[in-house]
């Protein structure tokens, strides 16, 4: 088979799963990824429709399975940490609610697909592409730290903003289109009783306020929960990648909220056991 060394930038979920079938085809996939690592990190994914028959044609149902955070659902509370409503993951049938059954941790789905295919793919880890160059027998392309090299195919796998994208199709101004809202997260310790279920405050919008969503998400491990903060702001007035930053604007979104979410904030004795990352989600 001609054309078979395929370059994929980015080891993400979307670069790990093409790594996967690519070389399940015959071809063979190296990967560039920026981080030291596999990326993990993250909050919950929920594996549902095609992403649930992706896993089974990967022979990966067991793995994530196991991996499962165990949520029950989502249950939305009131001022005084009263449940007023759920909604359970069979809610709308089959892995149809609002968490699915199958629910991990990004982590843990991001560990099981570079283990499916480690001994198998090439990985270059703590690199970037800086320049391409596309060519009548395939592409050449330029690594930040590594030798130039050729391959038949440049696939860009690295989110979403994309450095392949920039590269071969200009700024991102051009493509992504911010829409205000955000989230954060990251992991505490904390006595709240969870008992499965993913609990939400929502503090309606009013005077001109956007609303606010503060949650706790049980993990597999006793005693720990993934707090997470839902709001808008109208632009990236901070840069996204200082995590002091980060942190400020959830402090300023949610300080006056009631229930107990002062208690989860950054700045409050409760310590954050993982990297909080606030992101805006683009289209
Ligand atoms: C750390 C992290 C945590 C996340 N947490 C969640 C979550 O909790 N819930 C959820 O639903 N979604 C989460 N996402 C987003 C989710 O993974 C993606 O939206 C979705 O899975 C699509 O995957 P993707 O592979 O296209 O992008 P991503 O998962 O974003 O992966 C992109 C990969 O490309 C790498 N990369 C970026 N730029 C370059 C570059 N120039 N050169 C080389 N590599 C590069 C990144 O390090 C990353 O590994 C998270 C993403 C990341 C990176």
């Amino acid at each position: 088979m001609k054309n078979r060394d395929i370059l994929v930038s980015g080891g993400g979920i979307a670069g790990a799963a093409l790594a996967y079938w690519l070389r399940r085809y015959g071809f063979r996939p190296t990967v560039v990824e920026r981080a030291p690592a596999a990326r993990i990190g993250g909050h919950a994914i929920d594996i549902r429709g095609t992403a649930r028959e992706v896993i089974e044609r990967m022979d990966l149902v067991q793995q994530v399975l196991d991996a499962r955070t165990g949520a029950r659902g989502m249950a939305f509370i009131n001022e005084n940490g009263r449940q007023v409503a759920r909604l359970g993951t069979d809610v709308f049938g089959p892995s149809g609610g609002p968490v699915a059954e199958w629910a991990l941790l990004r982590t843990d789905l991001a560990r099981i697909l570079y283990d499916a295919i480690r001994d198998d793919v090439e990985y270059v880890f703590d690199d970037s592409i800086t320049r391409v160059q596309q060519n009548e027998d395939g592409v050449s392309v330029a690594f930040d730290r590594g030798e130039d090299r050729r391959f038949d195919l440049l696939v860009g796998a690295d989110g979403v903003h994309s450095g392949v994208r920039r590269l071969a199709f200009g700024p991102d101004e051009r493509y992504v289109r911010d829409l205000n809202s955000f989230i954060a997260l990251y992991s505490i310790e904390t006595e709240v009783e969870l008992d499965g279920w993913q609990l939400m405050f929502t503090v309606p919008g009013r005077a001109g306020r956007a609303g606010r969503t503060a949650a706790l998400r049980p993990l597999a491990e006793p005693g720990k929960a993934l707090a997470a903060f839902f709001f808008r702001e109208n632009a990236i007035g901070f840069d996204r990648r200082d995590p002091t930053a980060q942190k400020h604007v959830v402090v300023r979104h949610f300080e006056d909220v009631g229930w107990e979410v002062p208690g989860f904030l950054p700045r409050s004795g409760t310590r954050p056991t993982s990297t909080s990352t606030v992101s805006s989600r683009c289209t």
